[in-house]
């Protein structure tokens, strides 16, 4: 689970949910009042356009440890903020999912 900037419990605040799902309307909503998050949160103006691994993973019909990898992998842009992996929808959908057991270091591109 990732923390906020303030410290404060994005489930307490209805942000995020126990299985890791952001609420983005509740984290725009909180971005508003808490100084402390405004700067992380700027990108909320944004995050309607973010997915997390998650949703990514539900999107491209992949495992999100894939979409986790892909990423590690520096494969697939995302952000991170705390332990959450936010990635730009407009990068996922250019992502193309390798095929299982693809070898680091033979990229094509
Ligand atoms: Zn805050």
């Amino acid at each position: 689970m990732y923390k906020l900037i303030c410290g404060a419990n994005p489930v307490h605040l209805g942000i995020a949910t126990p299985a890791g799902d952001w609420d983005l309307d509740a984290l725009r909503d909180h971005s508003e009042t808490c100084t402390s998050c405004r700067g992380l949160l700027r990108a909320a103006a944004h995050l309607a356009e973010y997915l997390t691994a998650s949703q990514a993973a539900e999107e491209k019909g992949v495992s999100a440890r894939t979409i986790q990898s892909a990423c590690e992998s520096g494969a697939l842009p995302h952000m991170r903020p705390g332990r959450e992996i936010l990635i730009d929808r407009r990068d996922l959908q250019e992502w193309r999912p390798r095929p299982v057991g693809w070898q680091k270091g033979r990229k094509r591109k």
